[in-house]
């Protein structure tokens, strides 16, 4: 008996991706009432899997309170899958659009149709909320989706395979297992729309793979947020807004506040506040149980050279509010840390930080703030605290960012009738919302033209209508 050929795994991401192109070719577009089956089939695993997601997440990362993944990423997923329940129906309505005189009567209208297969692929730091919004995402827009999560998460990206295999036909949904070897081939394949979110050097490549193909890209990639923080407002409130945004998932957020920019009259009381803030978040340090480890050894070793090397260039790193030594008794554990007197020689002023680690600039004017943040690449998020008042407006209206955050950090995020998404470097295009669905599907531009309609004035011979037209 001759052995049976090997299929690649490059191989049988092809022999997926054909096989869910060809049943969206024979099955149609879905109605209404099956893409709102797809989201309920999808909302009833995450509830059934709710346990054993919670436990494969902390797993991954060493330590993750069931509580934060409860809520930073269940919530978010269940809370977009009704958000697009409920206004589906409105999404998927053509829209009428004018039509001018010489071509009446007639019609004109964008239908929204399904694109097909769109390619998905997820980072490590909201392993199941990164893969499932954009999956839920896909399913309301009519489409079939292979999905690649991050093999830094593999019990996650694993009971992920086995949950979505539970509830979907693979050639509906289909989970691709590898790490960036098997991202390549993925981001390489003829995918009707690709969604990667990730670091902003992989996405780089992700958008040079897919170009072959000419697939569109939605890119959501990471950058250094600021948070700026207005003369004279460094209260509890400010703070512990600031703490909340840059400790969550101990700062492995990508619209997590990067640096601080506060006034230079306000320091030590932000510095005493923060102090504050971190040890009413934390009582009991770093190995409180709502403090997240850090995902993997590299990312620590990278966490601790970024300090290092702002310590050997003079910064001042502080260890905020927590006895330092309680890091050490839990796994990958880094206490919060404020960093003063950073200059921009420091790695932590050029790199993301993605970690509970907050330098802190001062200023004197708003024109200074304006001018370091358009000095830079255009952030994933900025975040002003303050009134809303004319400084307020004029930062909004003189910097870009992806999105924005007034007296909050992280929020926009929950906000699913906001578009989501970088600009720049920082990413390409935006999901959630109308926006996302229109992004994961084909806006098709229709125009029918009426029996008698004046268009016909148009066909040669055209005499003297083009003349009388532009007149
Ligand atoms: P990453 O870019 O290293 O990995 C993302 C995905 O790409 C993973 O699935 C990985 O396996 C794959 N991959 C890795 N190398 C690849 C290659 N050469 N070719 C193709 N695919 C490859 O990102 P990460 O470390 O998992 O996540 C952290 C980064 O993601 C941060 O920069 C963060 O800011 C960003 N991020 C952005 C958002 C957002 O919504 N904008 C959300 C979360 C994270």
């Amino acid at each position: 008996m001759t052995a049976m050929p090997k299929i690649l795994p490059e191989e049988l991401m092809h022999m997926t991706l054909l096989r869910q192109r060809s049943a969206f070719l024979a099955e149609g577009p879905p109605t209404l009432a099956e893409r709102k089956d797809s989201l309920k089939r999808l909302r009833a695993l995450v509830l059934d899997y709710r346990t054993e997601l919670e436990s494969a997440i902390s797993l991954d990362f060493g330590h993750r309170s069931r509580h934060e993944t409860g809520l930073m990423e269940l919530m978010g997923v269940v809370g977009a899958i009704d958000y697009l329940l409920r206004h589906l129906r409105r999404f998927m309505q053509a829209e009428r659009r004018h039509v001018a005189l010489s071509y009446r009567p007639g019609r004109a209208y964008v239908t929204y149709q399904p694109k097909g297969v769109i390619g998905i692929m997820a980072p490590w730091n909201y392993p199941f909320s990164l893969a499932m919004i954009p999956l839920a995402t896909a399913l309301a827009a009519g489409n079939r989706a292979m999905i690649k999560p991050s093999e830094l998460t593999p019990r996650t990206s694993e009971l992920m395979k086995r949950m979505l295999a539970t509830g979907f036909a693979t050639d509906e949904v289909a989970v691709v297992l590898g790490g960036p070897e098997v991202g390549a081939q993925f981001s390489g394949l003829a995918f009707d729309h690709l969604v990667f979110t990730g670091s902003t050097e992989v996405g780089r490549k992700v958008m040079k793979a897919a170009s072959d193909n000419l697939v569109p890209v939605t890119l959501e990639l990471g950058g250094k947020s600021p948070a700026v923080v207005a003369p004279g407002q460094c209260d509890a409130r400010t703070v512990s807004s600031l703490v909340f945004g840059k400790l969550s998932n101990a700062g492995q957020t990508c619209v997590a506040p990067d640096y601080a920019m506060v006034h230079v009259d306000d320091l030590a009381q932000f510095v005493a506040r923060y102090q504050d803030a971190v040890s009413a978040f934390y009582p009991e340090g770093p190995t409180a149980a709502d403090y997240t480890s850090i995902v993997s050894e590299r990312h620590l070793a990278r966490l601790r050279g970024l300090l290092d090397d702002a310590r050997d260039k003079g910064a001042t790193v502080i260890e905020a509010g927590v006895d330092p030594a309680s890091a050490a008794r839990r796994i990958r554990t880094l206490a919060p840390t404020l960093v003063l007197n950073v200059d921009d020689s420091m790695n932590i002023m050029r790199e993301e930080i993605f970690g509970p680690i907050l330098p802190v600039l001062s200023y004197r004017t708003l024109d200074e703030v304006v001018d370091y943040v358009n000095a830079r690449p255009r952030p994933l998020a900025l975040y002003y605290f303050g009134p809303d008042d004319s400084n307020c407006r004029s930062l909004l209206r003189r910097t870009t960012s992806g999105n924005v955050g007034i007296n909050n950090t992280l929020m926009h995020v929950a906000q699913d009738d906001l578009p989501f998404g970088g600009v720049g470097p920082s990413g390409i295009g935006a999901y959630h919302g109308i926006e996302g669905f229109r992004a994961m599907s084909h806006g098709k531009g229709v125009y029918a033209q009426g029996r008698w309609s004046l268009a016909r004035l148009l066909h040669a011979p055209f005499g003297r209508i083009a003349d009388r037209m532009l007149a």
